[in-house]
């Protein structure tokens, strides 16, 4: 006997890492130069020396049971005090180390909150396109997972159709913004229509709409658009951040969840927070990188490299006859699959050595991702193998 929920989950095979799978054997086979995979989301600027620097002095400076022991389940308080320094910095209000959990990056914490936000029969609302990995995080917390339409042809949130969808089951909404796999970054004016939408929603349910802000590209964004910090708009918010994508550490699993102290019941969510992440084995978040963190929270990557790979890709498509949402933010771009079906798209793009990401799972099956970090020849390289398919 076993779990049939979970082994549907383990053996459902995941388009996005087939695909890279596939590209990488076709790399090993007739050389990497002459594969251009779009899949997978790896950023590819170099790590901040700084980080690099503060591991060293760790290292060095750290008595190895200070270095290694656990920490505290939410996290170290040094940690903890860096981050809310540095968020009152940016977006000022009343932020505190108490505010604030230390998790194991976006996933774990976006699972975390869904499970803490949930009750018998709750429905977590998805603006699509969004990122898989939801679906599975909000049903292994039991909750319905509910698809909302974007605003075409810009990606923004359709309010309408977030209003359809809402009901007295309603928990909470995700925004991810910039967005993967669109590359949006909402607009003030959208999240300032969906902030009313909820606070009148939840007034008439009698309880909290919550939205969940998954943060993981939020410092991520071209040409002067920032994105907004949404406790700034709505004050039933938790924020899920990722030190993944902005410091490039994917791999070491380090981010952080905060509930602003304005959030109904802060107190008793930020509980349901630290028993959910305990239901789901979270001891601590690595002790190393916390006190890397707790030197670096200041930083900020340098994007010169990822919006000169935005604005060639961007270019080169439009000219080529793509439509393509334009993208201020992340580092994917969301386009039309000429003949509007993206599976069959990408299986002619194999036939290149191309490979892209069919939208289907992200909730918009006309259209594919792709990712543009990587170097700029590769780009370059394969605009032409681009026309050549619209072309056909
Ligand atoms: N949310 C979004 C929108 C993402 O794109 C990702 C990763 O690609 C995550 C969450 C998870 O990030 P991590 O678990 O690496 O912090």
């Amino acid at each position: 006997m076993y779990n049939e929920t979970a082994y549907a989950l383990g053996t459902n095979s995941c388009i996005i890492r087939d695909i890279a799978e596939y590209g990488a054997r076709r790399a090993a086979e007739i050389g990497d130069e002459n594969v251009f995979n779009f899949t997978i989301g790896n950023p590819s600027l170099p790590t901040p020396p700084e980080v690099t620097r503060a591991i060293v002095d760790i290292l060095r400076d750290t008595d190895n049971l200070a270095l290694h022991s656990y920490t505290p389940a939410i996290g170290d308080a040094d940690c903890r005090k860096a981050i809310a320094a540095d968020l009152k910095a940016r977006y000022g209000g009343d932020i505190s180390a108490e505010d604030l959990f230390i998790g194991c990056g976006a996933s774990p914490e976006l699972a975390a909150v869904f499970q803490a936000v949930s009750f018998p029969g709750a429905e977590i609302v998805a603006l699509a396109p969004y990122f898989p990995e939801y679906r599975p995080f909000v049903e292994a917390a039991g909750a319905k997972f509910v698809v909302v339409p974007p605003d075409m042809p810009t990606f923004q949130i359709c309010t309408d159709a977030v209003e359809a969808a809402l009901t007295p089951n309603t928990a909470a909404v995700i925004v991810n913004s910039p967005n993967n796999p669109a590359g949006t970054v909402y607009t003030e004016q959208s999240l300032v229509a969906l902030a009313d939408l909820l606070r009148r929603k939840a007034a008439e349910y009698g309880h909290p709409i919550y939205l969940v802000s998954d943060d993981p590209y939020r410092e991520l964004t071209y040409g002067g658009v920032e994105a907004v910090f949404l406790p700034k708009l709505y004050d039933d918010t938790v924020v899920c951040y990722s030190y993944s994508k902005s410091l490039t550490l994917p791999g070491e699993r380090i981010g952080y969840i905060y509930v602003p102290k304005a959030c109904a019941d802060s107190k008793a969510i930020y509980a349901a927070i630290c028993g959910a992440a305990r239901a789901i084995g979270h001891i601590c978040a690595p002790s190393l990188w916390q006190k890397v963190i707790a030197r670096c929270a200041h930083l900020r990557p340098d994007l010169s490299d990822y919006d000169r790979n935005r604005r060639a890709l961007y270019e080169g498509l439009t000219k080529a006859g793509y439509e393509v949402a334009k993208p201020d933010g992340a580092f994917y771009m969301f386009v039309k699959a000429p003949g509007g079906n993206s599976v069959a798209f990408a299986e002619k793009a194999k036939k290149y050595d191309l490979f892209i990401v069919p939208g289907d799972d992200f909730g918009c099956p006309e259209y594919f991702r792709l990712c543009y970090c990587g170097p700029l020849e590769k780009i370059q390289k394969s605009l032409p193998i681009f026309e050549k398919l619209m072309e056909e």
